[in-house]
C-alpha cells in the first residue's frame, strides 16, 4: 500500500494565531454568548442516546416551553441555525399547490417567500417599505380577497431594519380567517414579549445566537396542535429528509422510541441548556425590561452625539437598531475602525438602507450597560476622526 501523503503545503496556524481578543458583538447577530454557556459546551461529550442525554433532551424542550410561553408538546431545537427552522416550518406545513400569504418587510421575510416558491407554493406577496411594520389593515384585506390562503407567514423581529411587528394582531386576523400561522421569532425571543399560546402562533422557530447568549447553530421550534394536525393531513411526502416533523418527532419525543434520526449536536444542546437556565433565573421580565433600557441608553448617547435612528420610535425593535450614517461618512471606513480599533462589531445596512445605515445589535448577554457605553464611546472616536 503507498503511504505517501501529500501535504498541499497546508500547515495550519494555531487556532489563537487566528482568533481576535475577544469582540463585542453589536450587530444583528451572533452576539456575546455568556461565559457559563461557553464552559457548558466544554463538558465531556455523552452519547446522544445515552439515558443522561435523554433526561437533558427534556429538560430543554421544558426550558423552551418557559421561553415560548407555551404548553406545546412539540416544542424542541433543531439541530441546525435558525434557516432551518423556517425551512422546516414550510416543508411540513404547507403543500405544493398551497396558497400562502407571505408579508415581507425586509430581508427575512423575503426568504419565507423564497421558502413558499421553492416548495411550490403559490405566494401571495404583501410587501411593506423598508423601516417600516406590516401594517394588520392590508393583511385583513389580503385575508379576504384570499379566502383559499392556507398560511399567513411573517417575521416578528425583522432584523434587517431593525422594526417589530405587531404578532399578536396579525394572528388573531389569521385565526378569524382560518389560517395558520408560520412566525419568525428569530431576533424576538427572549429580547421582547414572544407568546406562542396566547398569541395562537402555530409554529414558530428561532435561533440560538441572538436573545439566548448561545452560539449559533441551534434553532428553537414550537408547533401547534392544528399545526400537528394540518402535518397528519398531508397528502404528499414532506419534501424534505432531514426537516420531516414526522420523523424527527420520534426523536425527540421520549414516547417516539428515541429512534435515531441524526446525532444531535450534544455539546452545542449543553451550551442551549445553560443559556435557558440562565433564561429562567433572570425571568423573561427582567429580560425584557433589560434590552428596553439599554435601547434606552443606546439611542440617548446615539442622539447625544448627533445621530439619528431612521425608525418609528412606536415600532423600534429594542435589540437591532437601525442608525443612520451621517452625511460625508464613510460606512465601511468607520466599521473599520470599530473593529481594529475597539475590537467593536456592528452591522452594515442592507435593502434600502445598504451604506445610508449600520445595525446596532443589543442582543442577549450583549445587551448590558458597559456595552452601550464601548459602543458610544468607540462610535465618538471613529466619527471624530
Ligand atoms: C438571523 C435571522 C435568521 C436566520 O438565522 P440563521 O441562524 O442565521 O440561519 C432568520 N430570521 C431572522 C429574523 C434573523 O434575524
Amino acid at each position: 500500500m503507498d503511504m505517501t501523503v501529500v501535504s498541499h503545503g497546508n500547515i495550519l496556524p494555531p487556532l489563537t494565531d487566528i482568533l481576535p481578543d475577544p469582540r463585542t458583538l453589536m450587530g444583528p447577530g451572533p452576539s456575546n454568548v455568556h461565559p457559563r454557556v461557553l464552559g457548558a459546551m466544554a463538558q465531556p461529550t455523552v452519547g446522544h442516546l445515552d439515558p443522561t442525554f435523554q433526561q437533558l433532551m427534556e429538560e430543554i424542550k421544558q426550558g423552551l416551553r418557559y421561553a415560548f410561553q407555551t404548553k406545546n408538546a412539540l416544542t424542541f431545537p433543531v439541530s441546525a441555525p435558525g434557516s432551518a427552522g423556517m425551512e422546516m416550518c414550510f416543508a411540513n406545513l404547507m403543500e405544493a399547490g398551497d396558497k400562502v400569504i407571505v408579508a415581507r418587510n425586509g430581508v427575512f421575510g423575503a426568504r419565507m417567500l423564497e421558502n413558499v416558491t421553492r416548495f411550490g407554493g403559490i405566494p401571495v406577496d404583501i410587501s411593506f417599505g423598508w423601516g417600516t411594520a406590516i401594517d394588520p389593515n392590508r393583511i385583513e384585506q389580503a385575508l379576504k380577497d384570499h379566502p383559499d390562503a392556507k398560511i399567513l407567514a411573517f417575521v416578528h423581529a425583522e432584523t434587517s431594519t431593525g422594526v417589530l411587528s405587531d404578532a399578536e394582531s396579525l394572528c388573531a386576523l389569521a385565526q378569524a380567517h382560518d389560517c395558520l400561522t408560520i412566525v419568525d421569532a428569530v431576533t424576538s425571543l427572549g429580547g421582547v414579549p414572544v407568546k406562542v399560546d396566547d398569541w395562537g402562533i402555530d409554529a414558530v422557530y428561532s435561533g440560538s445566537q441572538k436573545c439566548l447568549s448561545c452560539p449559533p447553530g441551534l434553532s428553537p421550534v414550537s408547533f401547534s396542535d392544528r399545526a400537528i394536525a394540518r402535518l397528519r393531513a398531508r397528502t404528499t411526502p414532506v419534501p424534505s429528509w432531514f426537516l420531516d416533523l414526522t420523523l424527527v418527532m420520534d426523536y425527540w419525543d421520549g414516547a417516539g422510541g428515541r429512534t435515531y434520526h441524526h446525532t444531535a449536536p450534544v455539546n452545542a444542546m449543553y451550551a442551549l441548556y445553560e443559556s435557558l437556565l440562565l433564561l429562567q433565573a433572570e425571568g423573561l421580565e427582567r429580560a425584557w425590561t433589560r434590552h428596553r433600557v439599554q435601547h434606552e441608553n443606546l439611542v440617548a448617547g446615539l442622539e447625544e452625539l448627533g445621530l439619528s435612528l431612521p425608525v418609528d420610535p412606536a415600532v423600534r425593535l429594542p435589540q437591532l437598531n437601525l442608525v443612520t450614517i451621517p452625511d460625508g461618512k464613510d460606512d465601511g471606513a468607520v466599521r473599520a475602525a470599530l473593529l481594529s480599533e475597539y475590537g467593536l462589531e456592528i452591522g452594515a445596512g442592507l435593502g434600502t438602507f445598504a451604506g445610508k445605515a449600520w445595525r446596532i445589535g443589543l442582543m442577549g448577554h450583549t445587551a448590558r450597560p458597559e456595552n452601550v457605553a464601548i459602543c458610544l464611546k468607540a462610535l465618538s472616536y471613529a466619527l471624530s476622526r
